[in-house]
Parts: structure tokens; C-alpha cells; sequence
């Protein structure tokens, strides 16, 4: 069974702010399109393996973040290195956002 146009178009909308990616279009700094429409370069290693990860939408809603389906080509020791330097990216932010808080009350 195909799916109607005017469905996908609803349920291919950000949320936050109302981009329909459907018609190619997204935010640049919204966490839900993260910056991509319907798909969008590898997650893992940015595009290096030339493969295309489509959009989850579903998740993409419910965690109101962009989520992505796809797989990298890249050799698997390569991805571990790279997951792990975005990996550290993100506990470096969390820590600084800690003793923000710790600074304020
Ligand atoms: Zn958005
Ligand atoms: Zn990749």
C-alpha cells in the first residue's frame, strides 16, 4: 500500500520548527532536522565512505533530535576512532554545562 503524498508531507515535518523535509527543507541549528532534509551524508565519518543515511522519522519525532538510518563503509577500527572522538566532544560539552550550573546556584 502507497502512502499519500499529503501523509508524507505531515509526517515529514519538524516539529520544532515547522521545515517540511519532504520538500527538501530543514534548519540548519534545529536539533530535529539537524541540519539535513530527508538524508544526509555518512553519520559516523561525515561522508568519507560516500554513503547516505536516510532519515528515522519516527525517532526523530519522539526524541525531538535527528535520527539516522544507515550504515558506514569505512573499516571498523576507523569508525571506533571516530565515534570516539565525538564521543569525547560530547562529555566535554556536558562537563562544562555541570559547573555552569554549579557556578550559578
Ligand atoms: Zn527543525
Ligand atoms: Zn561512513
Amino acid at each position: 500500500m502507497k502512502k499519500s503524498e499529503p501523509y508524507q508531507k505531515k509526517i515529514s515535518t519538524c516539529h520544532l520548527c515547522k521545515q517540511c523535509w519532504y520538500d527538501a527543507k530543514c534548519s540548519k541549528h534545529c536539533p530535529e532536522c539537524g541540519g539535513y532534509a530527508m538524508d544526509r551524508p555518512c553519520v559516523v565519518c561525515g561522508g568519507q565512505c560516500h554513503q547516505t543515511w536516510r532519515r528515522n522519522i519516527a525517532k526523530t519525532h519522539s526524541f525531538h533530535k535527528a535520527h539516522w538510518d544507515g550504515k558506514c563503509d569505512l573499516p571498523l577500527d576507523v569508525q571506533q576512532a571516530l565515534m570516539q572522538a565525538s564521543d569525547s566532544d560530547i562529555s566535554e560539552q556536558s562537563i562544562s554545562h555541570g559547573l555552569q550550573c554549579l557556578s550559578t546556584t
